[in-house]
């Protein structure tokens, strides 16, 4: 067996491998950028080597680096993860040359498999079916766009060496293409240095179905059934789920057997994910399903498939680069129940969906022992996520006797999630759980796109939230209200993420005792923080300059106290009307009003100057 191993990755990925080696007393070693200095995966493993700065070209991605990384601590094996070099032919031939053992394929399966068109060319011969299209020498416009005729709009233009959703563009009709083919290349030429394309029908209706294969060095292939990956927002998985919703067992069986069936054409080794589009428009049927691509690796989702078989994949494949067979043949493997991932990306919704970094000071996924959710990540309390890496910071996996149990378990998990203030994806994720259509099994890969602002998670906490969190945050005491005569009222001026609001919260009960600065609310998988409206030095104290502005905008509708007057700490100085409630503001400390800019009924912006007091 394998003593130490290097993982050359990051993240939620690195801490998942070093889990399993740990657990299997194979000693580990991480490597990392600069940036990565204090991340998870550095403190988890047993050693750590530093090789270069943040950017991934200058660190992850160099294969000296890492070897040097492995020959300095001893290591004999090295495990790429995903990403990053984990398909990089060449670096697993290097590993391989430096005498050490490549936790994956053999190079010749990953340089086989890394052209779009070469495998599927592969495939062909392996008597699997593929998705109807071009894969030609010709790369001419005129033939690309004579090709794309023949097999009838709409088509999808792909890049040979594409990846990761890159390099595609869904064409319409023959009037489109020209400019398409353009930008595609453009693209391509840009991400992978190669800007061949091919040419595919493009499926309407289409489903993502992924068959996971292993392979050892003995000669035996099993599969570990199929993983629906339909949920995808821009071609990139969302939410992931195994077994397949609608798969019935003679077309689980056909498309499974055809995985094993490429697998074995090229004597693979290792875990492999074959990759099936299917037409959906009818159902699951196994003359609808077709070869779309196979990722020499481990995946990104593989953990559903653990869910369900109860294999741990990361221990099958260091068992299977160490020599070992396989541990159990196809008839040992069985489905149970149905499992669903999530991935969490440190990103925000209400902004496009543009990467949210910054320190998470709040996180909070939920103890897997109350909720049954099992979480990967990469990131705790106190991590900073960085603009250097992919924005994935974790994934949540429910498990169920149905898909349903397993649907509601992720989505009340994902609900109570609290990332704060970096933005996530939770409440996102929440609304695509629950929608309709995929409650109904009725998904495919448009549906987030079809459902558009329907699964935008809401911009603020709900009423009965606010209200909770503005009396818990301002305790016994109250902001009194100012009409004679009446109740008083509890309601006041709160910056709900730096934003000024106004809540009445008269009729929340009385909490026992105030919370001091700030409390952070979170529903629905979103978390905002909510503080007191301070204005600098104004109400409630601190340490301000004695400037007394406006909270938000309004009408001054009392000044009690004179230029020149004596004030002590807290005592109310004017009243603004603004959102139709009234806010006292008060002396910060004892001193001298030393300038007064408002009058009663002056109109006011906010921020604007209408005091100051000087301390004594
Ligand atoms: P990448 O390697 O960039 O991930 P894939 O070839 O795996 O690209 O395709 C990614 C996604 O694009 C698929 O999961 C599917 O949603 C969509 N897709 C790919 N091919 C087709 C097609 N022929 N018709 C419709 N959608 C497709």
């Amino acid at each position: 067996m394998i003593h130490t191993l290097l993982i050359a990755n990051r993240g939620e990925i690195a801490c998942r491998i070093i889990r399993t080696a740990r657990a299997m007393g194979i000693r580990t070693v991480a490597v990392h950028s600069e940036a990565d200095a204090a991340a998870l995966h550095v403190r988890e493993a047993d050693e750590a080597v530093a090789i270069g700065p943040a950017p991934a070209r200058e660190s992850y991605l160099l294969p000296d680096r890492i070897l040097t990384a492995a020959r300095e601590t001893g290591a004999q094996a090295i495990h790429p993860g995903y990403g990053f070099l984990s398909e990089n032919a060449d670096f697993a031939q290097a590993v391989i040359d430096a005498g050490l053992i490549w936790v994956g394929p053999n190079p010749d399966s990953i340089r086989a498999m890394g052209l779009k068109d070469a495998a599927k060319a592969r495939m062909i011969a392996a008597g699997v079916p593929v998705t109807p299209g071009y894969l030609g020498e010709d790369q001419s416009a005129e033939r690309l766009a004579a090709e794309a005729d023949a097999i009838g709009y709409p088509v999808l233009i792909k890049a040979v060496a594409g990846g990761g959703g890159k390099g595609m563009r869904q064409v319409e009709d023959a009037a489109a293409f020209a400019d398409a083919l353009v930008s595609c290349r453009r693209e391509a030429a840009a991400a992978f240095g190669d800007d061949r394309v091919l040419i595919e029908k493009y499926i309407l209706s289409p489903r993502h179905i992924e068959v996971q294969v292993f392979g050892d060095r003995h000669g035996n292939v099993v599969h570990l059934f199929e993983r629906d990956c339909s949920l995808q927002r821009r071609h990139q998985k969302v939410i992931e789920e195994a077994p397949a919703p609608g798969m019935d067992a003679a077309t689980r069986a056909a498309v499974c057997d055809a995985a094993v069936r490429a697998a074995r054409a090229g004597d693979y080794v290792g875990a492999g994910t074959i990759e099936f589009i299917a037409d959906a428009s009818d159902g699951l049927s196994a003359d609808r399903i077709w070869f779309m691509e196979m990722n020499t690796r481990l995946q990104v989702e593989h953990p559903v498939t653990e869910a369900i078989t109860g294999v741990d994949l990361v221990e099958w494949q260091l068992r299977i680069a160490a020599g070992e067979p396989l541990p159990v043949t196809q008839e040992e493997l069985s489905i149970d129940g149905h499992a669903i991932e999530a991935r969490l990306y440190a990103e925000d919704p209400a902004k496009g969906f543009l990467p949210s970094i910054g320190t998470l000071e709040a996180f909070d996924l939920g103890d897997p022992a109350d909720t049954g959710v099992r979480v990967d990540t990469g990131v705790e309390q106190g991590s900073v996520i960085s603009p250097w890496y992919d924005p994935m910071i974790a994934k949540l996996i429910a498990h169920g006797d149905t898909r349903e149990e397993a649907r509601a378990r992720l989505a009340d998990a994902l609900d109570e999630a609290i990332v704060w203030p970096v933005r996530s994806n939770a409440g996102f994720l929440v609304e695509a759980l629950d929608h309709p259509d995929f409650v109904a099994e009725a998904m495919d890969t448009g549906l987030i796109a079809r459902a558009g602002d329907a699964l935008m998670p809401p911009a603020e906490p709900s009423e009965e939230a606010l209200v909770a969190a503005a009396a818990e945050l301002t305790g016994p005491a109250f902001l009194p209200g100012f009409r004679l005569n009446a109740a008083p009222r509890r309601a006041g001026a709160f910056l709900l993420d730096g934003q000024p609001i106004a809540i009445d919260f008269t009729d929340a009960p009385i909490a026992d005792e105030a919370v001091d600065t700030s409390i952070l609310i979170s529903e629905g998988g979103q978390t905002w923080a909510l503080a007191p409206f301070r204005a600098a030095g104004g109400a409630g104290g601190g340490a301000g300059d004695g400037a007394i502005l406006a909270p938000m905008p309004g009408r001054v509708i009392a000044v009690e106290v004179a230029a020149g007057a004596r004030v002590v700490r807290g005592q109310k100085l004017m009243v603004l009307e603004a959102m139709k409630m009234e806010h006292a503001l008060t002396a910060p400390f004892d001193g001298t009003l030393a300038a007064l800019n408002a009058a009663t009924g002056a109109q006011v912006t906010e921020g604007a100057l209408l005091a100051r007091i000087e301390a004594d």
